[in-house]
């Protein structure tokens, strides 16, 4: 008996743990789930827009550390793709551009309470721009629980395609820059992680398919929370900055849970043509389908309400006659049948270049 419990006492007791957790979704979903939160300045003096003050964000990291658990963007990234697993209230720190303000104001908030976070650089301008962080500033946030990880070179609107450049010389150039920015950080951080932030959230299907050829994981500016159905190309994260600062809207995002799609009927967010008349599908895993309430769905964009039709696992809206020009986006959400108080969310975004083929910042 003792040699049989110490064989298989262990693998049986594994093996029940996990039939356990597989045949209850509702149980499942929110620890492979988590939120990711954007930030870029944290100053009283840089623009509003991305900006939050340091009082602001004291009192984000206050709520924060009394409701989450916050891990590296790492492990996140590893428990959504099936490896690993982090604690059902995860939450991730991100800023995008490398700013000196992160270490001056946000740093010392984020050290007291011992937060790990990722900032995403632009390895041209480190060191180069008044308001940039030096390298030895990159080395000594470091060694302080920040990663550094890819913006690009030199923030390019990525979907930006040079008079007479064919679409392959433009993957090509593009993915130059990437490769040249994680080359840089790696040499001055010892570390590359393959995790590349796309300026202005910006990306398409080809280069998005490009990057998960070459082991690379990337994120957006669209919304969401990340669980096992994210596309590891396209990572939402919640802005927290300007407009999106206020702390109540902000607790429903971090209460948010991955809307659990494995289909678009759109799957290129780079649209040529800005009147789409077709409504956009979106289909969802079957089984975690019925923990989506989708009686209750609500699909918005630029704050109107968009018509929708929902079915089993899938649901459908109808897009507005014509999508501006730039960067927009839809976002749906459905609360949650388990777990009240909580819901579904999922964006899609949209990326129009003018007639000159131009990219507004
Ligand atoms: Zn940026």
């Amino acid at each position: 008996m003792q040699f049989i419990m110490t064989r298989w006492g262990f693998p049986l007791l594994v093996c029940l743990l996990s039939l356990l957790s597989v045949s209850s979704y509702a149980q499942k979903s929110p620890h492979s789930s988590g939120v990711i939160l954007l930030y870029h300045h944290v100053s009283a003096d840089t623009p509003r827009s991305t900006s939050v003050t340091t009082a602001q964000f004291e009192q984000h990291l206050d709520y924060i550390a009394e409701h989450y658990s916050v891990v590296p963007l790492q492990d996140l990234v590893t428990a959504a793709a099936g490896q690993g697993s982090v604690p059902d209230n995860a939450l991730a720190i991100t800023f995008d551009d490398g700013y000196e303000n992160i270490l001056q104001n946000g740093h010392p908030l984020l050290k007291a309470h011992g937060f790990p976070y990722t900032v995403f650089i632009n390895p041209a301008v480190i060191g180069k721009q008044n308001n940039q962080l030096s390298w030895a500033q990159v080395e000594a946030m470091q060694k302080e629980g920040a990663s550094f990880a890819n913006h690009t070179m030199d923030h390019l609107h990525l979907l930006e395609q040079h008079i007479g450049e064919t679409k392959q010389a433009w993957l090509a150039r593009v993915w130059k820059n990437i490769s040249d920015a994680e080359t840089m950080i790696a040499e001055h951080t010892g570390k590359s992680l393959k995790y590349l932030a796309y300026p202005f959230g910006e990306y398409n299907q080809t280069l998005a398919r490009k990057l998960a050829d070459n082991g690379y994981i990337a994120f957006g500016q669209h919304s969401g929370a990340v669980g096992s159905f994210t596309d590891m190309a396209a990572i939402p994260r919640f802005p927290a900055a300007g407009p999106y600062a206020n702390l109540d809207t902000l607790k429903t995002k971090m209460a948010s849970l991955a809307m659990p799609v494995t289909s678009t009927s759109l799957t290129d967010p780079e649209i040529s043509e800005r009147n789409v008349k077709k409504p956009v599908a979106i289909t969802l895993n079957e089984d975690a389908a019925s923990l989506v309430r989708l009686s209750q769905l609500a699909c918005y964009f630029q704050g109107e309400r968009l018509p929708i039709k929902t079915a089993q696992s899938q649901f459908e809206f109808t897009l507005p006659s014509t999508l501006p020009i730039g960067r927009s986006r839809v976002n749906c959400t459905a609360p949650s049948n388990s777990l009240s108080g909580r819901f579904y969310w999922y964006s899609m975004p949209f990326f129009i270049a003018t007639k000159e083929g131009k990219y507004p910042d």
